[in-house]
């Protein structure tokens, strides 16, 4: 957590990166065959920078067997470090409708394509497309069995990561807030004062939530159920307090927070962009299903 949170102090779309790559990691521990982890760990050691790229673009991945191996088709739309990144965690549909995850290698630049388009924030997180059409995949890089991906906790409860790393952003964000304050001798105001301490709540809310959210993810005695409820909790806390710390921090400093090219504009630009992870309305309307009729899972942690 100490070490997402800081890279997402020092710079959101590294943090992003360092997220994937810790993302691969954990899922060929959990799913990987002793020896895909041998594997893994070596190639890894050559100091390579690994992928998550399952959001699909058009046309999505599809895989399919023949003659001993696997061929692709399709193009993951969002990728993020397209161009650094040489190894992927991917997920592809087979003809059966099932999503299986395999690992492919990412380094020919001419299947790299323009994914989502021009971010307005997170330009150096690299995000783009990659073509995977006629990649061929031997047996031993598909990791898991179908629906592994999807499999509930770690689906869900792997959102804390990214929560961290938002929540580098806002210390970064309440430091630069509170230290230009200082420097245009406004901090003793006390409208900006009440505002600093607001900021401050935000930031501690934040990361408790994350601390909270880390816990369940590892926490053996917990129910699945509990620990997607937490985290899908805990990331739309972090959300609302990231936003509320944005127009906290737009009202203190005025238009000097719009200047392009400040430190404080481009962590905003950023957070603001990064902040939109997938299916929040989902996230907080399961998670508030399930604590309908169930307590606050304190015993677990
Ligand atoms: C900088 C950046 C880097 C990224 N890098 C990667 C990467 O490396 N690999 C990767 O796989 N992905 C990556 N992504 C994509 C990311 O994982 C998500 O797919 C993306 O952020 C989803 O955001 P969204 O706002 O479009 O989500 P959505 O889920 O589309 O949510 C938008 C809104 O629609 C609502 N909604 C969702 N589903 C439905 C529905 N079925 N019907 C009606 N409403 C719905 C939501 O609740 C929300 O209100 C990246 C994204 C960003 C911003």
């Amino acid at each position: 957590m100490a070490l997402l949170r800081r890279t997402g102090y020092v710079n959101l779309s590294l943090g992003r990166c360092l997220e994937g790559h810790v993302n691969v990691v954990r899922l060929v521990e959990l799913y990987g065959t002793p020896e895909q982890r041998r594997a893994f760990a070596q190639t890894l050691k050559s100091g390579i920078l690994a992928g998550i790229w399952v959001t699909d673009g058009t046309p999505p991945v599809i895989i399919r067997q023949e003659n001993g191996h696997y061929r692709l088709t399709g193009v993951k739309g969002f990728a993020s470090g397209v161009k650094q990144v040489s190894l992927a965690l991917i997920t592809a549909t087979n003809p059966q409708g099932h999503s299986i995850m395999l690992l492919a290698p990412t380094t020919e630049a001419d299947r790299r394509r323009p994914g989502p388009g021009t971010l307005t924030g997170m330009q150096a997180s690299g995000t783009g497309g990659y073509d995977f059409t006629d990649v061929i995949i031997p047996p031993d890089h598909l990791l898991g069995s179908t629906g592994d991906y999807l499999r509930q906790p770690e689906f869900s409860a792997g959102a804390w990561r990214g929560s961290a790393v938002a929540l580098g952003a806002m210390d970064r964000l309440v430091d630069l807030f509170r230290q230009e304050l200082l420097e245009r001798g406004r901090a003793a105001n006390p409208h900006q004062l009440y505002r600093i301490g607001e900021a401050l709540i935000l930031q501690k809310t934040a990361a408790m939530w994350v601390e909270q959210a880390a816990k369940a993810a590892y926490a053996p005695r917990m129910k699945p159920d509990d620990v997607v409820a937490t985290v899908n909790l805990a990331r739309l806390a972090v959300e609302r307090a990231a936003l509320e710390l944005i127009t906290i921090v737009q009202r203190s400093l005025g238009l000097s927070a719009f200047v392009k090219g400040k430190a404080v504009e481009q962590v905003m630009r950023d957070l603001m962009t990064y902040l939109r992870q997938p299916a929040p309305d989902e996230a907080l309307t399961d998670a508030a299903a399930w604590f309908l009729d169930h307590d606050w899972p304190e015993d677990g942690l």
